[in-house]
């Protein structure tokens, strides 16, 4: 805990409460936000509250005040647990990442910035330019990533619209040497709507736009009018000159503008009247011309199908509306592969190469996981049940981790370990993500059922397999429950509440389907960066056989291989707290934070970490802070080791009994032990 900050700003650590109860949690969160504390730790995790201000505690000195501390030698603050996972980097040789969490616009992306931010700053002392550049490369690609992956919500007007899982690699002299991103579902339609219109359009030169046969007035696209209010965000052209640093090619910058026009471009008919669109001449050749492809094969890719019925091939046209369907698909698997091939190349680019481990020792990674929190929305469809369910495995780590480590802790210590009562959603994980009778499987099956393929199957499916789960209902199972309006509904009691679903949708976004006629049409443009972007547009017809993973499942193993990946590290949270959807920074609404302290597992969390011990230090820095109180250790001890002057010295304050003493750390068990240490050391 930390020890030194005042006490008339609430205790800086949740584990000094008194009696750990939600008044008193809430007492000090508010407390603690209405002085301008911001973050106060339980134990060794960050709880921090968006406060919705600009706040001078980020800035050089700051880093200096933390650089190198330990975690409870500085008020509660992200650098403190930046450079806790920095030290066990550099001292132990220890993978670590930093997982952060909490719902929509509580301040994730921020504090992971402010992490890299800290790290950048701490590294590299004597400047190598190498280091420099990869530094700087980092920092950018955020940039550029946040640009195209973001997007105004109704919770936040920067909301990041993909998951984000950064791994940043460091030498054996603890400098950056390189990094990987992992992204993770892009809500494609969002920020199709929001980024590209206003970044292109904003601040683009006039000879840009013209090229791209883009008219300035914004009101013409359909898109923006969605769109609405927009805070003021980087233009595109600030965002392609941090490409540029980074080390995209012109061309490249070139084909990323060009695929936005062509988006704006398909979108901007009323939404059925594709088949007039295609007959607009003009915007054929305009298409062809930033795709590079020929004037025919775009019109035929959008008004036909190409299928394959034994051994011909034939072409059939599309009705109005599966050509206005296939017109939207165009325009947002063009953007998400866009944006994830952007993410590839940032990896080339930040790989880290030329590194011998033979010679230089293992190379060390700090992960930092920036991913979508929690989500209700009015209405939950199937992005909202993909974030939710990132979000259970996350929690489910979380429990494992907070507990596997303690317990690990006193086992390594030699100390007796206490079990302590949780609620663990792993029931609700494998609702989702179970084998056959998981939400998973039942929707894959209805998408590969040969006859009718709709919603209603798969819920029809759901209610099947799952009526009986505790954590599942739908309206067909229980007709008077009011949350559940309509015969399309479902509800998942998540860890986090209860989150009604439409599967209006789920079927198709699901299936993904890109009609293979696209594919083609974009592999054999003119232009091999796009060309580059879509491989698998190279198979005839003929030759597609294989059925491609479905979304949810894809989802699913990303999510699987992203907790392996977590779990093999040692972890540091930080959780974060909206404090109010009107984003005052005054404004602490009690009910809104209790419900966020209360699904985080926020009180388990201290109850945890005080059942076991509230406070333990190596004996060596023990006495360094208290050797003063007593005349045993003052100013220095004679006993054969520290931890028995560490054990004279709490024999003497009559604290014994409150204490273990494991192989290398002393254990107090309440906080107020470790009080009264702190007066009398003050009294001196
Ligand atoms: P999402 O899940 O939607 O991406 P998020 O948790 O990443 O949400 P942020 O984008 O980090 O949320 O924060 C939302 C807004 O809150 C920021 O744009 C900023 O205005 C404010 N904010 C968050 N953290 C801080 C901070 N430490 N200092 C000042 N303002 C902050
Ligand atoms: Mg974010």
């Amino acid at each position: 805990m930390a020890e030194h900050e005042s006490l008339e700003f609430g205790k800086a650590d949740f584990v000094l409460l008194d009696n750990v109860s939600m008044e008193e949690f809430m007492a000090n969160l508010k407390l603690r936000f209405e002085k301008g504390k911001i973050y106060t730790y339980i134990g060794e995790v960050v709880v921090s509250v968006n406060p919705y201000r600009a706040m001078n505690i980020y800035g050089r000195d700051t880093v200096e005040q933390y650089k190198g501390r330990e975690l409870y030698e500085r008020p509660p603050h992200l650098f403190a647990i930046a450079d806790a996972a920095y030290k066990a980097m550099k001292r132990r040789n220890k993978d670590t990442c930093i997982v952060i969490s909490g719902e929509s616009g509580a301040g994730k992306t921020e504090a992971s910035k402010y992490i890299m931010q800290y790290i950048a700053a701490i590294t590299n002392p004597n400047q190598r330019a190498e280091v420099e550049r990869v530094k700087n490369m980092l920092l950018k690609s955020n940039c550029v990533l946040e640009a195209f992956g973001n997007a105004k919500t109704n919770r936040n007007d920067n909301s990041s619209r993909f998951g984000k899982y950064m791994d940043i690699n460091f030498d054996f002299k603890g400098d950056p040497i390189g990094g990987h991103i992992s992204n993770y579902l892009l809500e494609k339609v969002q920020c199709c709507m929001f980024c590209l219109v206003h970044q292109l359009l904003r601040g683009a030169p006039d000879s840009l736009l013209r090229s791209l046969h883009i008219q300035k007035d914004p009101t013409v696209y359909n898109y923006i009018k969605v769109g609405g209010q927009i805070k003021v965000r980087p233009t595109f052209l600030s965002v392609a000159d941090a490409m540029k640093v980074i080390g995209f090619t012109g061309d490249e910058i070139q084909t990323a503008y060009k695929i936005l026009a062509t988006i704006l471009h398909l979108v901007i008919t009323d939404n059925n009247k594709s088949l007039l669109f295609v007959q607009t001449p003009k915007l054929v050749s305009v298409i062809r011309e930033l795709l590079s492809t020929k004037e025919e094969n775009v019109e035929k890719a959008l008004l036909y199908r190409t299928v394959a019925t034994g051994r011909d091939v034939i072409e059939k046209q599309h009705t109005e509306q599966e050509a206005s369907y296939g017109r939207d698909a165009l325009a947002k698997a063009m953007y998400e592969r866009l944006f994830c091939w952007i993410v590839g190349r940032i990896n080339d680019i930040i790989e880290v190469k030329n590194y011998d481990a033979r010679i230089h020792g293992k190379n060390t990674v700090i992960g930092v996981l920036d991913i979508y929190g929690f989500e209700i929305f009015q209405n939950n469809s199937f992005e909202q049940f993909c974030i939710n369910y990132c979000n259970e495995k996350l929690q489910q780590l979380f429990i494992q981790l907070v507990l596997k480590q303690e317990q690990e802790e006193y086992q390594r210590e030699g100390i007796p370990w206490k079990h302590i009562d949780y609620f663990n959603n792993q029931i609700i994980v494998d609702l989702v993500e179970q084998q056959h009778k998981g939400i998973i499987s039942v929707l894959d099956e209805a998408c590969m059922n040969v006859g009718k393929v709709t919603d209603e199957v798969f819920l029809q499916g759901l209610n099947g397999k799952l009526a009986k789960h505790a954590h599942y209902t739908s309206r067909k199972l229980s007709p008077t429950d009011k949350s559940l309006e309509f015969d399309r509904d479902f509800r998942i009691r998540h860890y986090a509440g209860d989150v009604v679903y439409s599967v209006v949708g789920f079927i198709d976004k699901n299936k993904d389907t890109l009609f293979q006629d696209f594919k083609r049409l974009l592999y054999n443009s003119a232009n091999p960066v796009l060309k580059g972007m879509w491989p698998e547009g190279k198979l005839s017809i003929t030759e597609v056989t294989k059925r491609p993973l479905t979304a949810a499942t894809l989802f699913k193993n990303s999510m699987i291989s992203l907790v392996e990946n977590l779990a093999s590290k040692e972890p540091y949270y930080v959780r974060c707290i909206k404090p109010n959807d009107v984003k005052s920074p005054l404004l602490f609404e009690q009910e809104r934070c209790r419900h966020q302290v209360e699904y985080l597992g926020l009180l388990e969390n201290v109850r945890v970490r005080r059942a076991g011990f509230a406070y333990r230090q190596t004996y060596p820095r023990f006495l360094q802070r208290y050797k003063m109180i007593s005349e045993f250790t003052w100013p220095n001890h004679d006993l054969p080791s520290d931890k028995d002057a560490v054990k004279r010295l709490l024999q003497g304050c009559g604290f014994d009994h409150d204490v273990a003493y494991g192989k290398t750390k002393v254990f107090i068990r309440t906080p107020r032990t470790l009080f009264s240490l702190e007066e009398q050391r003050a009294e001196m």
